[in-house]
């Protein structure tokens, strides 16, 4: 019998149709006969890589988005990052520069082994005003350093009226700006910090 694409696809939807309702009915078809007993496939490049890495739950520190990572840790080095496909706003989705997150914190010599990038600062640099060199200053004296001046600038700046006789108990004198390196609960105290302390001027690459 010669079978003609239509015919072809007449049988084949109502066979696809008369299985389906059997199914619905409790009759599932038999299991698919197995010849061969199942082989392990090898692992992927990217599992083994990440086989006894501790995972950290973070977020893309490029910019507002917010995208969710996981970055992958081990002995104190980061050795992947990936999206976070549980994430509800990415879900799972980097874009480029979230898919360069890794590239961050390495860069690879001239045979193509990543190495920790020397580039990147973990200490304080302060450069006094008027001074041309940056010193290497330490956490404690930065943050010392910082409250200091605020307090000083807020107390010597405070204004509680204004021209009009209003009350706006706010510090003009200050400015604030987030970052986008920092993840949401971090950014809600920013903002509920500086409202406290009076600031108006404050901003961020989101507009939170
Ligand atoms: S992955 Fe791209 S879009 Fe998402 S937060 Fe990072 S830079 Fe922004």
């Amino acid at each position: 019998m010669k079978v003609t694409r239509r015919k072809f696809l007449a049988v084949s939807g109502a066979a696809a149709l008369a299985s389906s309702a059997l199914f619905k009915l409790g009759c599932p078809p038999p299991d698919p006969v197995v010849d061969d007993p199942p082989v392990d496939e090898p692992p992927e490049l990217e599992d083994i890589r990440i086989q006894y890495a501790h995972t950290v739950s973070s977020i893309c520190s490029f910019c507002g988005v917010g995208c969710g990572v996981l970055c992958y840790e081990e002995d104190g080095k980061i050795v992947s990052v990936e999206g976070d496909p549980d994430h509800p706003i990415s879900e799972g989705a980097l874009c480029s520069k979230g898919a360069a997150l890794f590239n961050k914190y390495y860069e690879y010599d001239e045979k193509g082994n990543a190495i920790v990038t020397p580039q990147r600062i973990t200490q304080v640099h302060y450069r006094a005003p008027g001074a041309s060199d940056w010193e290497v200053k330490d956490w404690d004296w930065a943050i010392q350093e910082i409250a200091r001046r605020i307090k000083d600038t807020r107390d010597e700046t405070f204004k509680e009226k204004n021209a009009a006789g209003q009350t706006v108990n706010r510090s003009e004198a200050l400015a604030w700006i987030g970052s986008a390196k920092c993840n949401n609960e971090e950014n809600y105290l920013y903002r509920k910090f500086v409202a406290a302390m009076g600031i108006v001027n404050n901003d961020h690459c989101a507009r939170l």
